[in-house]
Formats: C-alpha cells, sequence, structure tokens
C-alpha cells in the first residue's frame, strides 16, 4: 500500500514541475527585454528545470510501465519500481552534469540568447581509480641497459670526421695471425635480394619485370647445389608467385625452405616502414604474411631481416619476439651510431623495450655497420676492395664499380690473391664484433633477375670457399649461410642459445630515429611527405579493424543460430582484399611517400578499393546483426556506411539522409569494447529535425549549416550533431525524423568576424561582429580565440580553473639552396621556421548545446577548432581540424605549432613509436632543426611538474618541440627536386589535405620521475586517442526502403573489458591457401593492454581497471559461445596449449596477447 502511495507522490511531483515550467517560460518572456540579468538567471533555472521533466518523464513511463503489470501483485516488479523511484530522487542532483555551450565575447557577455542551453543526461561516470600493477610502469625506474639511446645521443658529438676508406669509420686494423686454425673466422655469406613492392615501379610491374625472375632463378640455382643459400622477405610477391607455380615447383620450395637452402625473414607482407606505419597495421600485415607462408608452405620464420626502412623502432622488435622471432637484423641506423656502436663492439645488443623490467622481451639484432646494404658496403670497410666480389658488376654486365676497378672472375691462377684481399676485408669487420661469426649480406635492389648474374655469384664465391676449405691457416671458414643459420653459429660459439642473452653482449633501450645516411642529411621528411596519403592510411586501418570484428561476429552468429543468407565467404574475400592492399602500403616506400607520382596512384587505388571493402563488410555485418529477425536480412539493401570517396585523391563525402515525417532508422556501431557516449554528426536534407533512441526518448540534437563556400550555405544539405550512446562493441539504433516544433533541438547560431558573411536568408542566425578576443565553452573546458586571427589563445579547464596559454600558429619552411636539397626524404630547411602571416581572415563561428566550432580560412589552411558538450572523451578535448592546400608553393612545408605555458626542461618531449609506446626525447641544439624532428603516428606530449600537454593525431606526421613550451607539427611538403636517394623526382603531387587532431591539458598529481627514458600516456588519453581513431560508425538507412522490425541495441560482450585493455583485432582465419578464398571457423582474437601513466586521473571513462584480470569465457555474450581458446605467438604461428575460459588470465601492461578461438 505504502508503495502505491510512493507512485503517485512521484506523479504529483512531475505535475509540479511541468506547471512550474510553463509558468517560467511566460515570465521569461514578458521580462527578457528589459532586464537581462534576471532574464539569464531565470534561463538557467528553466533549463534546470526542463531537465528535471526530461528525467521525470522517462521516470513516467517507467512507473507506468510496472504499474501495467502490478495487478498481478508481483513482488519482483514493486521491487524494480521501488528503485526506478530511488534513482529518481538522485537525479535531481545531476543537473549540471552538461551545460549548453556559450559565446563570450571579451567583457563575458552571453551572446546567445537565441539559443537554448539545455542539459542532456547522462549517466554520471566518476574517476576511474588505477593502482598496483596498472601503475607499475610508469612509477618504477627504467629498466637496465647497457646502452640507452637517449644517452647515446647527449654523450655523442656528432662531428663527422672522414674516416678515409670507410669515410664515416676509421682505419680498421686486427692484429696479426689473430684468426687461424685453431680459432676460425666463420663467415657466413648470404646471397639476397632486395624487392620493394612498388617504388620506381609499379607492384605488379616489378613482380613481371623482375622479382618473378629472381624467384624463378633462385629456385633454379638452389636446386642444383645444396650448398647455396637465399634469404627473401616480401610475402606480397612472394604470394603472387606461389600462385604461378605448378605443383612439383611448389614441392622445390618446400624442400628448399626444410632443408635450409631458402629462409624466409621476417614473413611479412611487406618490410614495412617502422616510423609512420601504426602497430596495428605492423600486426596485420605481419599475421597476413606469416600466415600465407604457413599455409601454403608450412615454414616459419626463425629471423628478422629489415635492411631497408629507414631508422628502426623498438616496436618492431617487440612483434617479431612476439611471433617467436628469436634475431634479427637491421641497417639504415645514422652513421655517427654505427662508427661508436663498431668502437665499442657494440653492432649486437640484446635489444630491450623501454618498460620491460624483467628482460622478456630482449631479442638479439644484429646491425649492419656500413654505409648500405649492396656488396661495396658489406664485406668489409673499404668499399673499393668489396666492389670488386660483386661478381654481377663484372663485365659485361649493367652494374660496373665506381671505383673503377672491377670485379675479376675468379680462377685457379688468382684465387689465392683475390681470398687474401676478401678475407682481409672479412676480418676487418669481424674486429668490430664480438663474436668469431660473421653475416655478409650479398646482394642489392632486385638482384639474381638474370641467371647469368647468378651464376656469376654463386659460382665465384663457391671458389673462394672451396679455396679457403683448403688453407685452413687462413683461419676462415666461409660458406652460403642463411640468417638463422649465422645467430646459430654465434649462440654456438658465445655458449647461448636463442632464448638466452651471449654472455658479454649489451643491452640495449631506445629507438633508431632521426636516421642519417650521412652529413647532415637526415630523414625526417618522410614522416611527413604525402601526408593525404598517411591520413587515408589510418582511416583504412581502423575502417578494416572494424569490418573484421563485425564480420567475425556476424559469422559467428549466423553459425551458433544455424542460419544462412549471410555472405561469409563473400564478405571475408573482400576483407583478404583489404588486407592486403592496406598490407602493401605499409612498406617502407608505400606509407613513407617515397615512391614515383604513378605509383602512388596505384597504392591509391589499391587504398581505395580497401576502403570499400571495409565499407561493405561492416555495412552487410551490422545489417544482419540488427535484424530482429535474422532471415529478414537482404544483402546490399538496409543500410549504408554514411560515407563514400569518389577517387583516390578525393575528400571522404557523408552521404544526406533524406529525412521526413517518417522516422528514418540509423545505426551506430562501436568497435571498442567499453561503452561510448559521444558526439555523432551526419549529414540529414533538413534542419528541423528530432533524434530519438531505441527507447523513443528525444535526445538533444543540434543542425548546423552545411558550407559549401565561407559564406555559402548549402540549402539541401544540413550538418546534424547529437551525443549518442553506444554498448561495448555493440550496435545502437536512433530515429531520426523531419519535425518543425522540438524543444530538444537547436539549431547552430553562426557569428562572422572580419566578413559580412552570408548575404542569402538561412534558417540560422547569423551575426556579424568585431571583437579583440572570443571564447566558446563546453562542459568541461573554456577556450579563448582572438578576434583578429581567430586562432586559439588560452585553454580553461573548468574542474581545476587554471588557464593555459595555447598559442595556435603555422610556421613555414622553405628549401636550403646548393645541390642536395629537400625531397621525399629528407628535410633541409632553409633556416628557423617563419610565422605564416594570418591577417584578418574570414572567421566564421558557429555555436549550440552539443557542438560550436571555429573555421578560419587563411592562406593555405582552412583551419577549425571544435568544442563538444559532451560527457565522453570529446567533452575534454579541443579538436582540431586542417583542411591544407600548399599546391601554389613550391619547396615549402607547412607545419602547425602549438606554443603552451608549459615548462618542459632541456626541451624534452615525447612521441610515440607506432602508436605503441611513447618514447623521450630532447631537441640537442648541437644538431640541426632536421634531427630533432620526429615521427609522429599517434601522439606526442610535453610535460612539467605539474600538467602534461598532449596533441593525439589521427594521422602519422613529424613533429618537433624546437622551444621550450612548444610543440610542432608538420603537416604538408611540397618540393621541387629529387633529393638522390634513387626516387629521381620532387613531391608535387599534393592535393587537398585533411588532418585531425585533439589537444588536451591534464593535470599531474604527482611530478614525473625525471630521468624516465620512456613515457605513457594517462588512461584517458589512450581513450580519447582510440575514440579520437575508431569513429562510431554510422549507417543510415538507405533511402526509399522500408526497414524490417530492428533490435533496438545489441552488445557482443556480456560486459566491457577493462579500461586499459584493447581489442586490437578479432580476425577472422582463412580456411585454405589453395583455391578460393573461405572462412575458417577459427578465429584469431588480438588483446593489448595498455601501459598508463597514473599520476594523471582520468575521467569520464566507463569503465573500470581490473589490473590486467579478464575471464575469458565472460568475454562475449552467450549467443557467441566460445567453445576453446588456445593461447598462440603473436603471428598464430607457435601455439602455446589452451587457456582456461573459467580462470582470470591477467594480462601484463604493454602486452599483446594473441588467441586461436574455436566458436
Ligand atoms: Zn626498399
Amino acid at each position: 500500500m505504502k508503495k502505491y502511495v510512493v507512485v503517485w507522490g512521484a506523479t504529483f511531483f512531475v505535475v509540479v514541475c511541468v506547471s512550474l515550467y510553463l509558468m517560467m517560460e511566460t515570465v521569461s518572456t514578458n521580462m527578457g527585454k528589459s532586464q537581462d540579468l534576471d532574464a539569464r538567471l531565470i534561463e538557467g533555472k528553466i533549463a534546470r528545470i526542463r531537465s528535471d521533466i526530461l528525467k521525470n518523464q522517462h521516470t513516467i513511463q517507467e512507473i507506468k510501465d510496472y504499474v501495467r503489470t502490478m495487478s498481478h501483485g508481483d513482488e519482483a516488479v514493486l521491487e524494480k519500481l521501488q528503485k526506478v523511484l530511488d534513482q529518481k530522487d538522485n537525479i535531481d542532483d545531476l543537473g549540471d552534469v552538461l551545460k549548453g555551450s556559450e559565446v563570450k565575447d571579451s567583457e563575458g557577455d552571453l551572446k546567445d540568447k537565441g539559443i537554448e542551453n539545455k542539459v542532456v543526461e547522462f549517466r554520471p561516470v566518476e574517476e576511474v581509480k588505477l593502482s598496483g600493477d596498472t601503475c607499475s610502469l610508469a612509477d618504477g625506474p627504467n629498466p637496465r641497459a647497457d646502452i640507452q639511446m637517449l644517452k647515446v645521443y647527449e654523450e655523442l658529438k656528432f662531428d663527422n670526421p672522414d674516416g678515409g676508406a670507410w669515410k664515416q669509420g676509421w682505419r680498421v686494423t686486427y692484429p696479426e695471425g689473430k684468426w687461424n686454425s685453431d680459432n676460425m673466422l666463420y663467415v657466413f655469406v648470404l646471397p639476397h635480394s632486395h624487392t620493394d613492392p612498388g617504388w620506381v615501379k609499379k607492384f605488379t610491374d616489378y613482380y613481371t619485370q623482375q622479382t618473378k625472375p629472381i624467384l624463378d632463378n633462385v629456385l633454379n640455382v638452389l636446386s642444383a647445389d645444396s650448398r647455396r643459400r637465399f634469404i627473401y622477405a616480401e610475402l606480397s610477391f612472394f604470394s603472387l608467385w606461389w600462385e604461378s607455380l605448378n605443383a612439383a615447383r611448389k614441392e622445390t620450395v618446400k624442400r628448399l625452405m626444410k632443408n635450409g637452402q631458402l629462409e624466409v625473414a621476417t614473413g611479412g607482407w611487406v618490410m614495412n616502414d617502422e616510423a609512420n606505419a601504426h602497430y596495428a597495421a605492423m600486426v596485420d600485415q605481419l599475421i597476413e604474411g606469416n600466415q600465407y607462408l604457413h599455409g601454403t608452405t608450412g615454414f616459419t620464420p626463425r629471423s628478422g631481416w629489415a635492411i631497408d626502412p629507414f631508422g628502426h623502432s623498438p616496436t618492431m622488435a617487440y612483434l617479431l619476439k612476439r611471433s617467436g622471432v628469436t634475431g634479427m637484423l637491421i641497417q639504415r641506423v645514422h652513421y655517427t651510431i654505427k662508427k661508436h656502436f663498431a668502437r665499442n663492439k657494440n653492432l649486437e645488443f640484446m635489444w630491450r623495450q623501454l618498460w620491460d623490467k624483467d628482460g622478456t622481451t630482449d631479442i638479439l639484432c644484429h646491425t649492419m655497420p656500413f654505409y648500405s646494404y649492396d656488396v661495396p658496403h658489406t664485406c668489409g670497410p673499404d668499399p673499393k676492395i668489396c666492389c670488386q666480389f660483386d661478381f654481377a658488376r663484372m663485365s659485361p654486365s649493367p652494374y660496373s664499380c665506381p671505383w673503377r676497378v672491377p670485379p675479376q672472375a675468379i680462377t685457379d691462377s688468382n684465387v689465392a690473391d683475390r681470398a687474401a684481399m676478401l678475407i682481409d676485408q672479412y676480418k676487418k669487420k669481424a674486429s668490430l664484433y664480438r663474436s668469431n661469426a660473421l653475416f655478409i649480406p650479398l646482394g642489392d635492389d632486385f638482384r639474381y633477375d638474370k641467371a647469368d648474374e647468378c651464376d656469376k655469384q654463386f659460382n665465384n664465391y663457391q671458389k673462394i670457399f672451396d679455396y679457403l676449405d683448403k688453407n685452413p691457416q687462413l683461419g676462415v671458414k666461409a660458406q652460403f649461410g642463411t640468417l638463422s643459420e649465422y645467430f646459430n653459429k654465434l649462440h654456438e660459439l658465445t655458449g647461448s642459445t636463442p632464448d638466452s642473452k651471449p654472455e658479454d653482449y649489451p643491452v640495449l633501450t631506445g629507438d633508431f630515429f632521426t636516421y642519417a645516411d650521412k652529413d647532415d642529411h637526415f630523414w625526417s621528411g618522410y614522416y611527413t611527405t604525402r601526408p593525404f596519403q598517411k591520413q587515408m592510411d589510418r582511416h583504412i586501418e581502423t575502417s578494416l579493424r572494424s569490418a573484421e570484428i563485425a564480420l567475425t561476429l556476424a559469422a559467428v552468429y549466423q553459425k551458433k543460430h544455424r542460419l544462412t543468407g549471410f555472405p561469409e565467404d563473400q564478405m571475408m574475400q573482400l576483407l583478404v582484399e583489404a588486407r592486403r592492399n592496406l598490407g602493401l602500403f605499409q612498406h617502407h616506400d608505400g606509407i613513407t611517400g617515397t615512391a614515383k607520382d604513378f605509383v602512388v596512384v596505384d597504392y591509391g587505388e589499391r587504398l581505395l578499393k580497401a576502403e570499400n571493402n571495409c565499407r561493405t563488410v561492416t555495412a552487410e555485418a551490422v545489417s544482419f546483426i540488427s535484424m530482429a529477425t535474422k532471415s529478414d536480412y537482404k544483402q546490399n539493401r538496409f543500410f549504408d556506411i554514411d560515407e563514400t570517396r569518389p577517387t583516390h585523391v578525393s575528400l571522404i563525402k557523408r552521404n544526406v539522409l533524406q529525412v521526413s515525417s517518417e522516422p528514418s532508422a540509423v545505426l551506430l556501431y562501436n568497435s571498442l569494447t567499453h561503452p561510448r557516449q559521444q558526439v555523432v554528426n551526419l549529414h540529414v536534407s533538413d534542419p528541423n529535425v528530432e533524434v530519438t533512441d531505441a527507447h523513443g526518448k528525444v535526445v538533444t540534437s543540434q543542425t548546423d549549416p552545411y558550407w559549401t563556400e565561407p559564406s555559402i550555405m548549402s540549402q539541401e544539405r544540413f550538418k546534424l550533431s547529437f551525443v549518442a550512446e553506444v554498448s561495448a562493441l555493440g550496435i545502437a539504433r536512433y530515429q531520426i525524423t523531419k519535425k518543425r516544433k522540438n524543444v530538444h533541438h537547436s539549431l547552430g547560431k553562426v557569428t562572422y568576424y572580419n566578413s559580412e558573411g552570408p548575404s542569402e536568408k538561412s534558417a540560422f542566425t547569423v551575426e556579424r561582429k568585431n571583437s579583440m578576443e572570443f571564447t566558446l565553452a563546453s562542459s568541461h573546458l573554456e577556450a579563448s580565440f582572438s578576434g583578429s586571427t581567430g586562432l586559439l589563445k588560452t585553454v580553461k579547464m573548468k574542474s581545476s580553473g587554471q588557464v593555459h596559454k595555447s598559442e595556435v600558429s603555422f610556421q613555414t619552411y622553405g628549401a636550403r639552396s646548393g645541390k642536395e636539397r629537400s625531397g621525399a626524404y629528407l628535410f633541409l630547411p632553409d633556416g628557423p621556421a617563419k610565422s605564416l602571416r594570418v591577417s584578418h581572415p574570414v572567421i566564421r563561428v558557429v555555436s549550440g548545446p552539443v557542438v560550436s566550432e571555429v573555421s578560419v580560412f587563411i592562406n593555405h589552411v582552412q583551419h577549425v577548432v571544435r568544442l563538444q558538450n559532451s560527457p565522453g572523451t570529446d567533452g575534454r578535448t579541443v579538436d582540431m581540424y586542417n583542411l591544407v592546400d600548399v599546391r601554389k608553393e613550391t619547396n615549402y612545408e607547412l607545419a602547425v605549432k602549438i606554443s603552451t605555458d608549459i615548462h618542459n626542461i632541456d626541451k624534452e618531449f615525447f612521441t610515440d613509436l607506432n602508436g605503441f609506446q611513447m618514447i623521450k626525447h630532447k631537441t640537442f641544439d648541437k644538431l640541426p632543426t632536421q634531427a630533432n624532428v620526429y615521427p609522429m603516428p599517434a601522439m606526442a606530449f610535453i610535460e612539467d611538474d605539474k600538467t602534461r600537454f598532449s596533441v593525439l593525431t589521427a594521422q602519422s606526421l613529424g613533429v618537433a618541440s624546437l622551444q621550450t613550451g612548444e610543440i610542432q607539427v608538420m603537416l604538408d611538403r611540397t618540393l621541387n627536386q629529387d633529393d638522390m636517394r634513387g626516387l629521381g623526382q620532387g613531391v608535387r603531387d599534393n592535393t587537398l589535405t585533411p588532418n585531425r587532431f585533439k589537444l588536451m591539458f591534464e593535470s599531474r598529481s604527482a611530478p614525473p620521475i625525471k630521468d624516465r627514458t620512456s613515457g605513457f600516456p594517462s588512461l584517458q588519453a589512450h581513450m580519447t586517442y582510440l575514440h579520437l581513431v575508431h569513429n562510431i560508425q554510422i549507417l543510415p538507412q538507405k533511402s526509399s526502403v522500408s526497414v524490417p522490425p530492428l533490435i533496438s541495441q545489441h552488445s557482443f560482450l556480456s560486459g566491457s573489458l577493462p579500461c586499459d585493455v584493447h581489442l586490437l583485432n578479432l580476425r577472422s582465419l582463412q580456411q585454405s591457401y589453395d583455391g578460393p578464398i573461405t572462412r575458417s571457423d577459427d578465429s584469431a582474437l588480438l588483446l593489448h593492454r595498455l601501459g598508463l601513466d597514473c599520476g594523471i586521473s582520468s575521467h569520464g571513462l566507463p569503465c573500470t581497471d581490473t589490473q590486467g584480470k579478464v575471464r575469458l569465457r565472460d568475454l562475449f555474450s552467450d549467443t557467441l559461445g566460445v567453445k576453446e581458446m588456445r593461447r598462440t605467438s603473436l603471428t598464430l604461428l607457435h601455439d602455446k596449449g589452451p587457456t582456461s575460459l573459467d580462470s582470470d588470465l591477467t594480462l601484463n601492461p604493454m602486452e599483446i596477447y594473441s588467441f586461436k578461438v574455436k566458436w
């Protein structure tokens, strides 16, 4: 009985609120004209009451539902009802979670009275408490290391003296008689051919003209003599070749791999770039390559081979280690560092991760000592001698020796002399290393493409080896040997194993950026070259992940429920093509932007295909899953992702949803494993709409004009924004209806500075203003802008009241004059950056309760800064977008700089390596500007004791912190000349290029540990980054179709994963590699536990910290029914046995875990 009283009590409260609201509305209209201040107070109250009403409407609906069922006297229902009423008692306290944004001028006068300040209702999300193991990395000391790369940089002078024959080294000597019959030098000569999957020729042209002949030759020459060896790396080419072979030749390949003559090293789809590539894409192309290799030949790579990527990242070392590789080789390391390592016999080391306390990531790494990987620079320090042992340069030949001493064929009469010359070089090279094993690569770009060349190399070397065999007193045992054979010998000689450290070998932490091959020729240009393709790459990467997960879930669901109709194999074929096209682009002349124009076009078209495929797969999988009755699903019928890209150089176009009085359904797909509340936007055909969620609740929304020109609004297209809520790995349904009157909907208010703005009439209020400064605010931030330039000046964090200087400016560089100038690879600026003059540009401000933004139209850039009213991560950042156009310039580089009040001592700053980890750098005055630029695939930050300032990026670009408090991000470069690294052209194919960033100020609860060589983003920054790149995908219903009944929302997870565990992928595996591509019933699950800095608190994150504990059984909802999970190596080639589904599995911070899942 008492409960009935409560029900009526609550209803009475609601009625009172409604009456009060109606009364207040009248009051405010009457008073508004005369008394601004009072009106404002009243408006605030109205907003508050309106919010209460919203919540109470919701409560009433719930109460009504329960009352309806209460006639049966159901105790459980009564209990639920009590709960609803209790919650009602609490929601009154949440009124201020979110206020509408305001445009204020410098006097602080409210200027947006035309726009109602509404309060949007959200569940409050508390700070995520982090402790223990989760924080152990950032709080602990640096891992023990004998060589720390930042320290090496601090100590070296970088003075570049002339070293003689070895120009960048010194006159190498060794003790006479050091090697003899009792102390042999074991030399492993390894023929190799570096085949770029696209560079100055297109991928397929390289294949037909050069790579296929190379691989055909290799098969022949290795079959002819079991002493011969060869190493190969690029599976993209190998796959084409494999498919061209008959059954007998395939068997020969398998035999040569099995008997150790043919080694495939790394086994990636390509030899990936290590600066711009994101670890997700690196892992993906590694899995694709390894799976293909193993699926066709049964071969498992044991060694890593990276002779050409332009600088090396420890992330690659980590991925190789976790793939089961035990030794790796790198080549493009700064010449001064090579020399320094050679002096100290440190060219071979155990490469340890910057965060690895226990040394479990250590991997043996061999660094090549000299200038290049060609024969003149691999046999020893004197290229003039070594060139004489490149028998491919023996006349007649397309190649010759620039040192003007040609090779001589080895004969019985000259073998003694020639061998003596060669082993002198071998011994000099060996004296730079610690063991008596010596590795000698024998090859170059696209070598061994002629049978004659193969014969010359293999036969002449064999004659020298035979001679040395007969003369053990020379102390050299030489043979053809693979990289793995070399590493095995090294372990044998040093008494170690592939899993252990040779006793006196050093441990190294750090990276090998920024690479220079000579003088001050730092290769930091390619961090930014062809930024259009770099941003498109990242967009496809996240689309691919999203499509992979959606396909796996849809296909597993279909199987579990014995359904048919979802075309999983067809989707799988699209996905495999997308993987391979994206994988190809990770090549060190792909994402780097260092290929010829027509090759860039070829990559672009492949990327476009990949993007379209991902869109199709996601749209079909999400449509299928969303059907209330799955048999209603029809392919290509109901939903599509709301974006298209007409050509490979076009900007993404958003489709326009044709709204009508009939509701249109929009599906939102969240591929991340925690629920999200985030502003989403889509384009609609009418400015007046109503957005409702799946329960019919009206959601606060805003439409803004869509601009065809800075001052011209489209009459057919409008931008709709609202805060959406989507569950973890889930789909949510919203409805959009054309509606004239909707109190929950606002039109963005437009203000122009420095311009008259549009002249034609529109639905939107337009104001013209002149002001020194204006302010935009969101729920958590307040940003001030210059009224004359429209550029950001300060950011205030509302929670602490702290105001930070954050001045945005644009910077330009020219190319220095002389013979060697900036090009695709090199950044050789003509001096310090100059500020781009910004004088009274058109400034357009649009503000409203959901989104507010400033657009500035300056020479070369359309610059947008946006604030969002959202309880999610997007409510706590300043978003920055630029549309860059440098096509009218020559030898011109454009950067954006944010100058803050952060006092980063010694100009220390942190950048990410492949989006996987953060490394500390210092800006060194002893080095030129171009040396102080680093890759930024994901983020950079600077910090002092109190505050950290981070720039998160949605695309790979170059970054620097040249002055205290600054972060400068390179945006685009147009260069008129070749920089003499083989490309043979400048970079002139610039196009209109978008980029996206998030700027974050975060308060530190404790000062950072001073001598840390690595950094960790806060949980907030991690989540914000994930939200930046992994968009909630928007799938509006196709026009003029009637959509069958849909589920209201869906999650594939039974809960959500802990905040710091990222679902890197859920990848369907290929059934077989013979015949058409079909989907296997097994899939690969990759989980990555992020490494965090707990010294910065996190807010608004709907997830928890479990100290890395995950129970696999609980991961996916019962509808999917996981049968078995087996732990594997990263690329799934090494099985590590079954994992218990029912006990807690502990994931360590920073580590990636792979599982094979049986459903
Ligand atoms: Zn290459």
